[in-house]
């Protein structure tokens, strides 16, 4: 297989019958990143049409744009709208290789990654693999509810709403139908809230609409949050604006409480309460994921990876890790920096910028975070926003919070689409259609019936 010279790669392939993955000969050092999220995609970013090769390996063949995920789950945005495929995004980058592989060890002595498709040599390993959900351990929570970390979390969310919704016109046993309408969230942070008011809004616009035989009354959504507080991370005016904004939206906020026990139909507290629900999210928290082979000792709280304050993983030369799953410890930030994009994407351009130095004998500067705010919305038309001295809400904060979700969605075919749902549903409170397509049936179902 031949392929034109482009930079000084030499593209002719290495592909033998082996159990490598087939990747172009080069003699350019070779960047392995291993996660196309908004770290890893910063670092291609900056690495393109530069003097070496880089191979980026996903388990997915799409970058996942999180923040909106929520609304896929609430049917206000169909799901193409927010992933995008790698192979678009580096469309051109003719220093820039994809590979659909999900990465299963690391073999640091080698130099080598063990993937699910075969192996890929590196000489810098760059580990951007994000987190997933943490149910700290509570079988029956994470067998029974739903999590929301990628685009399939949201479509279950999506049929299993709109299946319980239809089962509750189908039976005739009142606790039966409480059950199926009732909805409860874990997770007082920017995913719970955005979900409740999403949720909320759905309840008082497209409830009377699409089931009319249903008072409004039937849908309850419930937050529950372990602290006393919503939007912990942000200021006290955007906590308890966003209190208020949920309160008023109808959303039963429950703070100081935390689950204890879900078996599918009841959600059990810890305080003892009891609430009927067959629709239960999981936001309460991440952990760390990444392949084997790194050593224990530097894998630190939320199961992260330490790392120094170049982001290289401490203990090995030409490893490192940004974005969610990087711990960069410091006396300033003792837990690292925080799980939110901008990290990430700080971390992956930093990166960059520092494996170019590397390379080229030249000194690296450590990594410094630049804190541009936090923002989050409650429904449509209010959000809270932080940013530096200035904290506000309202309108204002929501239209802001509108154009810099559009602006960092991947790919203009993408943002014209959010934007055109987002006109539409701005005057019309209409939402993409809800259709059930396929059959969906929580995990614990699954385990135990056939398809
Ligand atoms: C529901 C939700 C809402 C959020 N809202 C906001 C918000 O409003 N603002 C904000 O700033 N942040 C928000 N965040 C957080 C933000 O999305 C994350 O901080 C960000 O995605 C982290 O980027 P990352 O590149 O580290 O990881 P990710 O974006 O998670 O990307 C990791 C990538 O690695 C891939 N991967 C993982 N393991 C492997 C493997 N073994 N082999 C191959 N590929 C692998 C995955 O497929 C994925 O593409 C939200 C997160 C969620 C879940």
């Amino acid at each position: 297989m031949k392929e034109k010279q482009t930079h000084s790669i030499t593209l002719e392939s290495t592909c033998k019958i082996t159990d490598e993955i087939c990747l172009p000969d080069t003699k350019l050092p070779r960047v392995v990143i291993v996660g196309g999220g908004f770290a890893g995609l910063a670092l291609v970013e900056k690495l393109k049409h530069k003097e070496v090769q880089v191979v980026l390996l996903d388990k997915n063949n799409f970058h996942q744009f999180q923040p909106l995920l929520y609304q896929v789950a609430t049917s206000a945005l169909e799901p193409d709208s927010i992933v995008f495929p790698f192979r678009k995004q580096i469309n051109g980058y003719k220093n820039v290789f994809f590979r659909l592989a999900e990465v299963e060890e690391i073999q640091p002595d080698s130099n080598t990654i063990l993937t699910n498709k075969g192996s890929v040599s590196y000489d810098y390993l760059v580990l951007a693999t994000g987190t997933t959900t943490n149910f700290f351990g509570m079988d029956s929570v994470a067998e029974n509810s739903l999590g929301m970390k990628d685009i399939r979390d949201s479509l279950n969310i999506r049929h299993m709403m709109l299946q319980n919704l239809e089962q509750a016109a189908i039976t005739c046993d009142d606790k039966e139908r409480d059950a199926l309408t009732n909805f409860v969230i874990v997770g007082g942070g920017p995913a719970g809230v955005e979900m409740a008011g999403a949720l909320a809004e759905f309840c008082k616009y497209i409830l009377p609409k699409d089931y009319p035989e249903y008072p409004s009354s039937i849908m309850n959504i419930y937050l529950i949050e372990a602290i006393d507080e919503l939007l912990s991370t942000m200021s006290d005016k955007a906590s308890s604006k966003t209190l208020k904004y949920l309160e008023d939206l109808n959303v039963k906020v429950l703070l100081n409480e935390a689950v204890s026990n879900y078996d599918g139909k009841e959600v059990t507290t810890i305080s003892g309460k009891t609430i009927l629900a067959k629709n239960l999210i999981w936001t309460a928290g991440v952990k760390g994921q990444f392949p084997n082979g790194i050593d224990e000792k530097h894998i630190v709280r939320g199961n992260r990876i330490k790392t120094d304050a170049n982001l290289k993983v401490e203990g090995y030369e030409n490893i490192f890790a940004i974005g969610d799953i990087a711990a960069l410890i410091s006396e300033e930030r003792p837990k690292g920096h925080p799980q939110v994009a901008q990290a990430a994407i700080q971390q992956g351009k930093y990166l960059g910028n520092s494996i170019l130095n590397l390379i080229n004998n030249k000194p690296t500067q450590p990594f410094e975070y630049k804190d541009k705010g936090a923002l989050a919305t409650v429904g449509k038309r209010k959000a809270v926003a932080d940013l530096g001295k200035f904290k506000f809400a309202g309108y204002f904060a929501w239209l802001l919070w509108s154009v810099v979700h559009l602006m960092a969605i991947s790919g203009f075919r993408n943002r014209l689409m959010v934007g055109f749902n987002w006109a539409v549903s701005y005057f019309t409170y209409e939402k993409s259609n809800r259709l059930i397509i396929r059959n969906f049936k929580p995990k614990s179902l699954i385990n135990n019936t056939e398809e």
